[in-house]
């Protein structure tokens, strides 16, 4: 597996803090299963904590994220964790395939718009965000749309095109809410993706915001 979109300094530093929703913590779990260049960045933002705690050098609060993992890069002998092992459907990392009833063919997939069926992961209320897995068919558009808070997608099967480039199995989209996007879901295959949201979409067009209701993310 390729893996050539990431996970964002800031969201690792929430990460390794304990600062990301249960929602959220899955589903960086679940890339850095697939991705040891995170994971390596992941072992660097566990260690600003623990360095600057053992050296007894308070955090400076103005240090931005960048900053900081760039002072944790600047310390020697900084070991690359492993993934955690794999088990069962080899597509599915194990922080999501633990949360599944079964199999990704045989979920209960709801229909929510032509072409888009989604699997909810959590009863959360919508206004707290969404945690869910799309199917989206060959071809699909989603309504163009921007978020209040982050956003993240973790891409288990298929691709996607938007603005931002193009996104495949083991790929994160890691958005705030800078970005305006709209996906499109490539020709040759469904497109399974593990969905995060800290509070709901904002949809760009009428038709967004009709459908968003049903639709719920
Ligand atoms: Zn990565």
């Amino acid at each position: 597996m390729t893996v050539s979109h990431h996970l964002s300094d800031e969201t690792l530093l929430d990460y390794a803090n304990g600062a990301l929703s249960a929602c959220m913590e899955t589903l960086v779990a679940c890339h850095l299963t697939v991705c040891p260049h995170c994971r390596g960045r992941n072992d660097l933002a566990d260690d600003v904590g623990g360095q600057l705690l053992a050296a007894h050098e308070p955090v400076a609060p103005h240090l931005s994220a960048v900053q900081l993992l760039d002072k944790a890069r600047s310390k020697p002998n900084i070991s690359v964790s492993k993934p955690p092992q794999q088990i069962g459907d080899a597509s599915v990392p194990r922080p999501l395939g633990r949360l599944l009833p079964g199999p990704i063919e045989s979920l209960e997939w709801r229909s929510m718009a032509p072409g888009v069926k989604q699997f909810t992961l959590s009863e959360q209320p919508r206004k707290d965000g969404a945690f869910k897995l799309l199917r989206l068919e060959p071809g699909v558009t989603l309504s163009q749309h921007t978020h209040n808070e982050r956003e993240l997608t973790y891409v288990v099967r298929g691709s996607y095109r938007d603005e931002i480039g193009h996104f495949r199995a083991g790929d994160i989209a890691d958005l705030d809410n800078h970005v305006e996007h709209c996906p499109v879901v490539n020709e040759d295959e469904v497109c399974i993706a593990l969905i995060a949201t800290d509070a709901p979409v904002k949809y760009t067009t009428m038709l967004g915001k009709i459908m968003q209701p049903f639709v719920g993310i």
